[in-house]
């Protein structure tokens, strides 16, 4: 095992690297050893970055797409250049091993930016002509300055998702990362400074939620919107918050997804579908399928085949050994609210696999593992199956037939997201459209393309982001009528 590094990560305000006197512990979650040491920012901190960004809207924001396009593609292809790095400080952020960081994981990260940068280019109007020879067009133009609020589970790529519409829309950008995800934030500037970013465009303020940096962007008045990624008791904070700025708000938060399991499927397909879509990450994916509903023809069979098939292949380790296919969770109170979830699990079903913790050799003794749970028996209206655990845990529901199936897919107060798996194209069609989720996949998980639109029903979000979605939310419009004489 390579010995952990320490890192100094400070703010990025204004093309400066800043810290201050304030700073918090960032531990290791495979280890818990501190691996940084980060700058705190509190009001001056986020007033400073605010007014950076204010200043640098007045000329970023008069710049055209094409003008910012190379700067952007120069930040993409720095992302790039530093993937290797990239992959290991987003290991020592997160806990998850690094075979997911490289595994089209950054090369997404920098996608993000590289597709809004040309994508903004190719943007057109509306014009219309009237019979009385006056003509309307429709002005897109950016809004002012953006904060972006992240969670700890995938940083790099979300923080490039908001970043890369907000600066190609001419915006300018405060991003606030999870307090236990500093790290990959801290670098992602180092890169955008060197690619030449002008100061201001691009800000990092390091902290926490709550009467700590987070509040203290979305209370700030000079800011106009807020994308914000997290739980959904957050997103109703900051909706309040915000509330009094009257700042325009774009949400993705939590998830509960089911993934709906026929019993024409291809079952060597489902496994594996199954799978990935309930650990990678260690489950700490919102789009998670985490709540696994089969049909009871192949209830028995999936069951035991699954359970198989998650023990055998299940590798939890150094996250940094290529070998690993399951890290560590993200903090000592993460595992500790995941490990809640298990007792009820335990109380309301049973625990058919996983559900304690792996002995680990050092120096992961410490580390916040878990073996990949699966929870059975379990009524649907339990706490394990309504709630979202965000861990390497999931339930598996047996029903039989499809209205059932629409009916349970359905009950949870979340619709971010659904896998659906059959043979039958005509169901895939019809239980598609029948699910209250943003995105539904019908045999496959998580692929998709950056053009569509991506958010939450329900209690999983508010608004859309994804190619014009995502121009909708980073530009005002304005009509102009002109008159023809
Ligand atoms: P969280 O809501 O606790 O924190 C997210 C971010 O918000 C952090 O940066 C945190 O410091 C900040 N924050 C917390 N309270 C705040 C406040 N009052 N004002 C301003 N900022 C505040 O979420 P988390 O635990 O970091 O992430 C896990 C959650 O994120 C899960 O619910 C998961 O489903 C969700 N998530 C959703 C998506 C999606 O696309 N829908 C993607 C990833 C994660």
């Amino acid at each position: 095992m390579m010995s952990t590094p320490h890192f100094e990560v400070t703010h990025y305000i204004n093309g400066e690297f800043v810290g201050n006197g304030t700073t918090f512990e960032k531990l290791y979650p495979a280890t818990n050893q501190p691996v940084a040491t980060v700058s705190e920012g509190k009001q001056d901190e986020v007033n400073a970055a605010v007014d950076a960004a204010t200043e640098a809207f007045k000329t970023w924001g008069k710049m055209t797409p094409k003008e910012r396009q190379p700067i952007l593609k120069a930040f993409a292809a720095g992302i790039r250049a530093h993937t290797a790095e990239l992959a290991q400080i987003e290991s020592y952020d997160v806990g998850r091993p690094i075979r997911e960081n490289t595994h089209g994981y950054l090369d997404r990260t920098a996608n993000n930016i590289d597709f809004f940068a040309d994508f903004a280019v190719m943007q057109g109007t509306e014009a219309y002509p009237m019979d009385n020879g006056y003509i309307n067009y429709v002005m897109r133009q950016p809004v002012g300055v953006a904060v972006l609020i992240t969670p700890w589970n995938i940083p790099m790529l979300l923080e490039t998702w908001k970043l890369g519409p907000c600066l190609a829309f001419g915006n300018t950008a405060v991003l606030k990362p999870a307090e236990t995800t500093p790290i990959g934030a801290w670098k992602l500037a180092q890169i955008a400074d060197e690619a030449g970013l002008p100061p201001g465009v691009f800000n990092v303020v390091q902290g926490f939620g709550p009467d700590s940096a987070g509040e203290y962007l979305t209370r700030h008045p000079d800011v106009k919107l807020i994308s914000f990624t997290g739980e959904t008791t957050t997103g109703q904070a900051i909706l309040r918050t915000a509330a009094d700025n009257m700042a325009r708000v774009s949400f993705e938060l939590g998830g509960k997804g089911p993934n709906v399991i026929f019993d024409d499927v291809d079952m060597e397909r489902a496994l594996y579908v199954s799978k990935k879509a309930a650990f990678i990450n260690q489950g700490e994916v919102c789009l998670s399928g985490s709540r696994i509903l089969v049909q009871r023809g192949v209830y028995n069979e999936f069951v035991e085949r699954f359970a198989d098939k998650v023990t055998s292949e299940t590798v939890l380790g150094d996250p940094m050994d290529p070998n690993t296919t399951m890290g560590a969770l993200n903090s000592q109170e993460h595992i500790q609210r995941v490990m809640g979830y298990l007792e009820s699990g335990a109380q309301d079903g049973k625990i058919l696999i996983g559900g304690d913790q792996p002995d680990m050799p050092e120096p992961f003794s410490n580390g916040n593992w878990l073996n990949p749970t699966i929870i059975v028996d379990a009524d649907h209206s339990c706490k394990v199956n309504q709630e979202e655990i965000f861990g390497p845990v999931v339930t598996v529901v047996p029903f039989d037939e499809e209205d059932e199936a629409v009916h349970l897919a359905n009950d949870t107060k979340y619709g971010l997201s659904a896998v659906v798996q059959t043979s039958d194209l005509g169901r895939a069609v019809r239980v598609s459209g029948q699910i209250d989720a943003g995105t539904v996949w019908v045999n496959d998980w998580f692929i998709r393309d950056l053009r569509v639109p991506f958010g939450g029903m329900k209690a999983s979000g508010v608004g859309r982001e994804g190619g014009h979605y995502s121009m909708e939310f980073y530009t005002e419009m304005k009509t102009v009528c002109l008159a023809n004489q």
